[in-house]
């Protein structure tokens, strides 16, 4: 464990260049901290463009951004990171937790975000439905959705229905070099429905859970089959991807929402048994809704996640709940403000 840095008033809010970035740092701007990107020289072109970021710190790649000159930089500025999707994509857990300056959020919980066997025991405990787990490929009986493990984005999932299928498709796997053998695949039902992504903040300061927003990802290919009719389809020899290309509003009928205020209060509940202090901050319930309107979770990501990049200037949720537009970035940088105006920093920071 390296000695932490403990702030009194954070002043600069910092993030690496990438995932929801430009959201955090506006909302961090408009509750009026200074903000700073962490940026890898080859995206300049593109962040340089915003007005609102005051300060860029360069470095060569992502995994450079915590090396000492920039914790140095980074400590000078008072700053507060924000993690997001690409920065638990690029560093481990144990190097996040080696991070001297605070982190939004609990870092601990990071780690249960990307190991599956972690991460299906905090659903558990959150009591939320989620897909059956196939053992074996002998036991497919019906659709399934075959994942990598730690696969980034959904690339090289696949679809099977029986033990041929599987094996067909784990053998390209194979051949590509993608997988070693069959036991790197995890095998999960496949819930027909709709795909969503729900939002939320949780605030441990008014102790509340918040409902920010809804969102469908637009994936491709696997979005756009539904445009080559059956015949082509079938003489074309097209296997589906799950590459997250953007996403699509949504806003759910009115009568699904207190079983959304449920589930989310119930992973803030869990989280706080299995891994203390729990999850301040935003958080993201990833499922599909079936026929019946039943909310299957096959993930959770244990911070801002990009869909949100749809609400910059707030949400139909946020506008019932907050007077002014209110982002999920903005929302972060406004419990900053709140916590250090209260002296409740700990409870937000690790
Ligand atoms: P993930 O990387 O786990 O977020 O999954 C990538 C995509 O696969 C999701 O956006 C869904 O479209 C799809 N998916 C994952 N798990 C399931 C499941 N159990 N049933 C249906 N679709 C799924």
């Amino acid at each position: 464990m390296v000695d932490r840095i403990i702030l009194e008033s954070p002043r600069t809010i910092a993030t690496l260049g990438s995932h929801s970035a430009l959201q955090i740092l506006k909302g961090a701007k408009d509750e009026g901290f200074e903000t700073l990107l962490i940026c890898e020289e080859k995206r300049l072109g593109l962040y340089k463009r915003f007005k609102f970021i005051d300060e860029i710190l360069t470095i060569k790649q992502h995994n450079q951004a915590f090396e000492k000159k920039s914790l140095q930089h980074l400590h000078d500025a008072k700053s507060v990171i924000i993690p997001h999707g690409t920065m638990v994509a690029y560093f481990t857990y144990s190097e996040i937790d080696k991070i001297s300056i605070p982190i939004f959020g609990n870092r601990k919980i990071l780690q249960w975000e990307s190991d599956r066997n972690l991460k299906q025991k905090l659903m558990n405990a959150s009591q939320l439905i989620t897909p059956k787990s196939i053992q074996s490929k002998d036991e497919i009986r019906n659709l399934c959705i075959v994942k990598l493990h730690g696969a980034a984005g959904g690339r090289g999932y696949f679809l099977a229905w029986n033990k041929e299928s599987f094996e067909e498709n784990a053998q390209a796997l194979v051949n590509q070099g993608r997988i070693t053998g069959e036991e790197d695949l995890f095998i999960q039902e496949y819930i027909v429905g709709v795909p969503t992504y729900l939002q939320f903040f949780y605030s441990p300061i008014s102790n509340q859970v918040e409902f920010l927003g809804a969102d469908i990802r637009y994936e491709s290919n696997i979005d756009s089959l539904g445009r080559i009719p059956a015949r082509q389809q079938l003489s074309v020899n097209l296997e589906p991807s799950y590459n997250v290309i953007g996403n699509i509003p949504l806003v759910l009928r009115e009568s699904l929402l207190e079983e959304v205020y449920k589930m989310g209060e119930r992973f803030v509940k869990a989280s706080e048994g299995l891994v203390p202090p729990g999850i301040p901050g935003p958080f993201c319930l990833e499922g599909v809704y079936d026929r019946e309107g039943i909310f299957t979770t096959f993930e959770f990501s244990a911070r801002i996640v990009a869909g949100t990049n749809l609400y910059i200037n707030g949400s139909p949720y946020s506008d019932l709940l907050f007077e002014k537009p209110m982002s999920m970035g903005r929302r972060i940088a406004h419990e900053i403000k709140i916590a250090s105006e209260k002296g409740l920093l700990d409870r937000i920071f690790t």
